[in-house]
This record gives structure tokens, sequence and C-alpha cells, in this order.
């Protein structure tokens, strides 16, 4: 069976790439030169501009191209003609069937919705492990530190990855001893923590705006004056 001729212009884009990108882009390579993943697996986001122009929306919604991507930018940022990589790769994210969005990233967001951070870790857990990691910090190098939790009036606020507590809590420790040694105001919320925004990466843009009200809400609540994202 023939394949039919592809219209540019025709077919309605869902991504919403303007088929004017097959004149604009110049396929100079200047994105693929930049780009920290371009050979991965055949990625090229030239190949991509160009999948999308000719209106293959399906087709890159559906590679691995979107997903290999890191959203860096890079590419975007290099390109004479202006092209929007980044904002095209983060949106045929976003229109993957949720059920095919690759299942870790998929998993981190809907846990993060539904128990405030990526791995699930309970808030009675979550402040037992601040108190005693905070207890370890002051015996060997700290006397009188602990971890101030949901301290209302504290001039910082510090977001904290949900690997950190259990798995590498030493990233944490790296701050608590700027602050300790900076005698700073500084507290930790003790729900809703994590700071990374776990829709960015699968396209979500519902999630990723409900994920950040969240840590916006935590510091207008404890009233900081200053919000760290040290993830
Ligand atoms: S840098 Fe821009 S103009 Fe050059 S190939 Fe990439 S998208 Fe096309
Ligand atoms: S945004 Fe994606 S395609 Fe562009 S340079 Fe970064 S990894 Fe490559």
């Amino acid at each position: 069976m023939s394949q039919e001729p592809i219209k540019l212009g025709k077919r309605e884009s869902k991504l919403r790439v303007d088929p004017k990108w097959a004149d604009v882009c110049l396929t100079c390579g200047t994105c693929a030169g930049g780009c920290p993943v371009t050979g991965v697996d055949g990625m090229d986001p030239r190949k991509a501009v160009r999948m999308a122009a000719l209106g293959l929306d399906d087709e890159l919604i559906n590679s691995r191209f979107p997903w290999i991507c890191t959203l860096c930018g890079r590419c975007e940022r290099a390109c004479p003609m202006g092209v929007e990589i980044l904002a095209m790769m983060r949106k045929a994210r976003g229109l993957r069937d949720r059920d095919k969005v690759p299942g870790p990233i998929h998993k981190g967001a809907m846990m993060s919705m539904q128990r405030g951070n990526n791995l699930g870790i309970p808030k009675d857990d979550f402040v037992q492990l601040l108190a005693e990691v905070g207890h370890e910090e002051m015996d060997e190098c700290c006397p009188g530190f602990y971890v101030p939790v949901d301290k209302v009036g504290a001039r910082v606020i510090t977001t904290i990855n949900s690997k950190e507590p259990f798995g590498e809590p030493e990233d944490m420790r790296f701050w608590w001893k700027i602050y300790y040694a900076a005698h700073e105001s500084w507290t930790v919320s003790s729900t809703e923590w994590e700071g990374v925004t776990w829709g960015l990466f699968s396209g979500d843009d519902e999630t990723m705006k409900e994920q950040a009200r969240r840590v916006l809400d935590n510091a207008r609540r404890l009233k900081a004056e200053v919000l760290l994202l040290p993830e």
C-alpha cells in the first residue's frame, strides 16, 4: 500500500509547530553539534525538528528522542534561526499517553502528587530522620545544631531531594554546615518538602504547576523570605 504524501501545513499539528520551520531550519546542525546526547540511539535534534516540520507529530511523540533529550536547552539557544527545539521536545513529552511515559519519570510524578515526594517517604519517618542526622551533625562538628522543622519566621526555607534523607544525607549536610557557620535562620517543611517538579520532566504542565505551588505555599505558610532549592 502506497503511503500518502505529506502535505505541509495541511495537518493540524499536535505539537503546534509552525510548518514554516521546514524552510526556516537551515539544517546547519548547530543544534546537534551542541547537544550533549546527539548520537545516543540515533538522537539528533535536527532530525526531530524536521519530523515536526513535516507533520510527523505522532512519530516524534512516540519516538525516544523527547526522552533521550535532557531538556537542557543548548540547541535552542544556539540555533541561528530561533527554532524552539526545547519547547517542542517538552511538548512532545506531554503528548505521550501517560501509560507510555518512561516508568521512573511517571512514577516519580504520580508519587510526588499523591504523597508529597517522589519516594513516598512518610512525614513521621522524614522528621525522625532529620532529627537523627541533625544529632550526628551536632556530635561530629556543630555543637548545638538541630534541624529546625516548620519554623515560622525563618529567613530561608530549603527544599530537599527525596534521595537525600535516607540515601545521600551528606548532600543535606553540606547546606546545614553553611547555615550553621553563617548563623543563618532557616527551616525545612515537614510536608511536601521536595523541590523537584517532576511534572517538568514528564511534560505534564498541571502536575508541574501543582508541585511548584506546594513549594511556594510552604514558603508562605512559614513566612520565609528566601526559598532555596539546592537540589
Ligand atoms: S540549529 Fe536551528 S537552523 Fe540549524 S539545524 Fe538546528 S534547528 Fe535547524
Ligand atoms: S534540549 Fe535536548 S535536544 Fe536540545 S541540546 Fe539539550 S538534550 Fe539536546
